[in-house]
């Protein structure tokens, strides 16, 4: 195997930064430089690492964007894309089958809860929600209530960056200068049980939830409303972990009034929280439908898709309208190499990944939480192998609001020197490491952790910020 020397890495750093000025424009950049900048080149990835343009290795703390879940440079993904690029690399999905997608679609109807059995395969996450929301409105057009097709969403959510999946995002700055089909869309409160009224206890809180949802479906009317969606752990928010419980009742509520429940599993699926989907396993949900994407291919291939149950299908069949057409199919729907990789990633997640999860996740979880005695962070939390931990300005528990923007990228400049990469959001961090982290590098990740937020204390003390 080829490695490029830290000299000749950064000589093609300096000549990428440029080159990437001249034509490449990053995803989420800001007006003044849009079209104009370059983010640091990583050269190279394995297992749990990625090594930088100076030949520094980090420990992949996001497993970059919660998606490399058995880690990077595994051969078996590698073989299994040449392998299938050589058998057949493509074949239309419009008038064709290709054998890899009818085994993962049997494989994932077999992990999925409840009677969610029909897959529908896309390009990645935001497509996955495009698509359950416009099946949405197909079923519910067939069925002849061509108004029922409002869709609920919460603070803190995020759904994607397509049209409509982008206007359920609620997270701060998401839609400042973005339109959307805002007017499909009701948003509820954000479930994060840290920012819950003052004066209420979690439990109370999630009652709080609970009505707001059942108020909200009677102001609004449920003749009015197609569908209902949620992340079961709100990730890019800030891993929000919502009251025990909750889920379940909104679950409920939804089938009492028709209204379909989504869950965003793109991020909770394929390994993540211990298992291949966690609405059945971890929150008792069976949803109508299931979104997933990411951690499918871990990262190896784009890919993604809405799992749909017989129930759906089963309604379309029997309405006034067999003749009606689901007019939504991408090009690259069914791609036989995404769904060869995606076969060979769950071999590698059921071959002991998955098991490796739930055996270590109270380890992470409780090394991560260790931080909390440091006075900058005011909450560590989780679930599975996704933490976040949030800083604050007070003591821990108090609100944060006057805690300086830049918090989260001064910590994780700090960890990247010390061999981390962070994902940081505003005030948080977020922790999402391959799934195949071992107990002795989630020490490392700790520690790392801990010098990096001290060495942000200091800073903020000697600028006078905390
Ligand atoms: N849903 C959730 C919960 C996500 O976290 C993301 C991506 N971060 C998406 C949807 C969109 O996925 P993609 O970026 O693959 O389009």
């Amino acid at each position: 195997m080829t490695t490029i020397g830290s000299t000749a890495m950064a000589a093609a750093e300096e000549d990428l930064t440029e080159r990437a000025k001249r034509h490449l424009i990053q995803p989420w950049p800001v007006a003044e430089t849009m079209g104009d900048e370059a983010r640091p080149l990583i050269g190279e990835g394995d297992g749990i690492y990625i090594t930088d343009a100076a030949g520094k290795r980090l420990i992949d703390g996001p497993a970059g964007m919660w998606c490399t879940n058995i880690g990077h440079r595994r051969r078996e993904l590698a073989d299994v894309m040449h392998e299938q690029a050589m058998a057949l690399s493509y074949s239309s999905p419009w008038y064709t089958t290709s054998s890899p997608s009818v085994a993962l679609a049997e494989r994932i109807a077999a992990h999925a809860p409840g009677d969610l059995n029909h897959v529908f395969f896309t390009t990645g996450g935001s497509s996955a929600v495009e698509t359950a929301l416009r099946f949405m409105q197909f079923y519910n057009n067939v069925r002849g209530r061509p108004d029922k097709k409002l869709i609920l969403s919460r603070g803190s959510a995020y759904h994607g960056s397509t049209y409509l999946s982008a206007s359920l995002n609620a997270r701060p700055r998401d839609n400042d200068w973005m339109d959307s089909a805002g007017d499909l869309v009701v948003k509820l409160s954000s479930p994060n049980p840290f920012r819950r009224p003052g004066g209420k206890t979690v439990v109370e809180f999630a009652d709080v939830l609970v009505d707001e949802f059942r108020d909200t479906v009677a102001r609004v009317g449920a003749e009015r409303i197609g569908a209902f969606v949620a992340e079961p752990i709100q990730a890019s928010g800030g891993v929000i972990v919502p009251p025990e419980g909750y889920l379940p009742r909104i679950r409920e509520i939804c089938r009492a009034n028709d209204i379909l429940y989504i869950c965003d599993e793109v991020v909770t699926a394929f390994g993540r929280l211990g298992h291949v989907f966690a609405s059945g396993e971890i929150f008792g949900l069976d949803p109508d439908m299931i979104t997933f994407a990411k951690g499918v291919t871990s990262g190896y291939f784009p890919l993604g898709g809405v799992v749909i149950s017989d129930r759906l299908l089963e309604d379309l069949r029997r309405s006034n309208h067999p003749e009606a057409m689901f007019a939504h199919g991408l090009t690259n729907t069914s791609h036989p190499i995404g769904c060869a990789v995606a076969l060979k990633n769950l071999d590698i997640l059921e071959d002991g990944v998955l098991d490796h999860v739930r055996e270590v996740t109270p380890y992470f979880q409780a090394r991560l939480r260790d931080l909390a005695d440091l006075p900058l962070v005011g909450e560590v939390r989780g679930l599975g192998m996704m933490a976040g931990i949030e800083c604050v300005a007070g003591p821990a528990g108090e609100e944060g609001g006057a805690l300086d923007e830049t918090i989260g990228k001064r910590i994780d400049g700090h960890c990247q020197e010390l061999g981390l990469l962070v994902r940081p959001i505003v005030n948080m961090c977020v922790m999402s490491p391959p799934l195949t982290i071992t107990r002795a590098q989630i020490d490392d990740m700790a520690a790392i952790l801990r010098e990096g937020i001290s060495r942000t204390m200091d800073d903020l003390e000697r600028e006078g910020l905390w």
